[in-house]
C-alpha cells in the first residue's frame, strides 16, 4: 500500500498528489485529477469498497485511489482476504475474474469492459483440452493471465512471481511433462532459469522423441504479451551505451535473447523490491511504461532511466474517470458460470499456496 492512507480531505488529496507526482505528471493534469480522485475515495468509503491497483496503472490513478497496489499475485492474495463488499479491480479483465473466482459473493467491478490482454486472448479452453489429449498425463500450469474457462482446464495457476516455484514443486513431485501456458517467453525463460529443456507444443515429434521420458520437459504455447515481446537486444545495448552503470531489470515476458543480456529478470513485485532495497546508480526497467513512472514517483531518491515507451493499451483503458463511473453505476460487474468458477478456483488456490 503506498497511496493516501486515510480518508483524506480534498485539500489533503491535492497536497499529496502534487507532492507525490511532481516531475512525473504535468501540474495541470494533476490538478484536473484531484477532484475525481477525492470523489472516488469518498464513494469507496461510503460503499465499503476496496480498490486494487495493478503496478501498470497510470501514475495519477496509482498514487491516489488504490487501497492496495501490486502485481497479480499480491493483488490476488489480497482479494482472497478482503472483507469489503465491493472489489474494484483497477487492472485488466482477467484480474477481475480472478477476484470473482475467489469471492463469488462479492460484487467485483472492472472500470472498463475493453481492458483485455493479448495473453488471455491467446488461448482458449478448447486449446487446452486439445493439448491434454496430445500430451496425456502431462500436468497443466496456466499463467494467471488467462480467462476463467482456461483456468478451469488447468491443474495449477502461477504468476511471473512464482512460476519458478510452481515448476520446482511439480518436478519434486515427479512430473516429467509440464504444459506451461500461454506465454511462450515466460515458459521458456522459466525453463531456462531452472535448467530444464523447453519445446513448443507444435514442435516436430522427433524433437519430443529426443528427450528422455525421465527428463522433466516444459511444453509451451505460442501466445505473447504484446508489450513485452517488443523489447529487443538493441534496447539493452542502447541503455548500456548511454547508462553504463545502470542495473537493467526485465520482466520474464520479454524474449529470451533480451533476458540473456539484462542484469536481473523478475516480476513487477521483484522490480519494486529491487529499486526499493538495492542501491544502484541507475535503474532501467524493461516492462510496461507506467511502472517506471510509478517507481520514480514513489522513490524520488532513486534514478530511473525513462527509456521505456511501451504502454499497454489494455491497462490504459482504466482511468480515474472510468473508476468513478464504475463506483457510481456499479459497472462493469464480473459474472462467471458457477461450474467454471468452482473448477478455476482449484488451480488458483494451489497458486496462492506457493508464494
Ligand atoms: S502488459 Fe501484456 S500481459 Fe499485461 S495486460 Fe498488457 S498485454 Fe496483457
Amino acid at each position: 500500500m503506498n497511496t493516501l492512507q486515510v480518508r483524506a480531505s480534498l485539500d489533503e488529496t491535492r497536497k499529496f498528489m502534487h507532492e507525490r507526482l511532481q516531475g512525473i505528471v504535468p501540474e495541470i493534469e494533476i490538478e484536473a485529477k484531484v477532484e475525481i480522485a477525492h470523489g472516488i475515495n469518498e464513494l469507496k468509503h461510503e460503499m465499503n469498497a476496496v480498490i486494487l491497483g495493478h503496478n501498470y496503472m497510470e501514475p495519477a490513478l496509482y498514487h491516489s485511489i488504490p487501497d492496495y497496489t501490486g502485481d497479480s499475485l499480491q493483488l490476488s492474495s489480497i482479494a482472497a482476504r478482503t472483507t469489503a463488499d465491493i472489489i474494484v479491480f483497477c487492472g485488466v479483465w482477467f484480474m477481475g475474474e480472478t477476484a470473482k473466482i475467489l469471492n463469488p459473493g462479492k460484487t467485483v467491478l472492472v472500470p472498463s469492459e475493453k481492458a483485455g490482454c493479448s495473453l488471455a486472448e491467446g488461448i482458449t479452453a478448447a486449446d487446452i483440452r486439445n493439448l491434454k489429449e496430445k500430451f496425456p498425463g502431462a500436468v497443466v500450469v496456466t499463467y494467471v493471465n488467462t480467462y476463467a474457462d482456461a483456468k478451469a482446464e488447468s491443474d495449477y495457476c502461477c504468476t511471473s512471481g512464482n512460476a519458478d516455484k510452481v515448476l520446482t514443486k511439480l518436478i519434486e513431485e515427479g512430473h516429467k511433462r509440464i504444459i506451461f501456458l500461454p506465454d511462450a517467453y515466460l515458459a521458456e525463460n522459466t525453463a531456462t532459469q531452472l535448467g530444464l529443456p523447453y519445446l513448443d507444443s507444435e514442435a516436430d515429434e522427433a524433437r519430443f522423441a529426443a528427450i528422455s521420458k525421465d527428463q522433466p520437459l516444459v511444453i509451451g504455447w505460442k501466445a505473447k504479451c504484446e508489450v513485452h515481446e517488443l523489447f529487443t537486444p538493441e534496447d539493452v545495448a542502447n541503455i548500456r551505451k548511454q547508462y553504463a552503470d545502470a542495473v537493467i531489470l526485465a520482466h520474464p515476458e520479454c524474449p529470451p535473447e533480451v533476458i540473456d543480456l539484462v542484469d536481473k529478470s523478475g516480476s513487477t513485485k521483484a522490480m519494486v523490491d529491487y529499486v526499493r532495497d538495492k542501491d544502484a546508480p541507475w535503474y532501467a526497467l524493461l516492462t510496461e511504461c507506467s511502472m517506471g513512472d510509478n517507481l520514480a514517483a514513489e522513490f524520488p531518491h532513486r534514478k530511473l532511466v525513462r527509456a521505456c515507451t511501451l504502454r499497454c493499451k489494455h491497462m490504459n483503458y482504466i482511468t480515474l474517470e472510468d473508476t468513478l463511473n464504475a463506483l457510481k453505476n456499479k459497472q462493469y460487474q464480473v459474472e462467471l458460470d458457477e461450474e467454471i468458477r468452482k473448477q478455476a478456483l482449484i488451480p488458483i488456490q494451489r497458486m496462492l499456496e506457493i508464494q
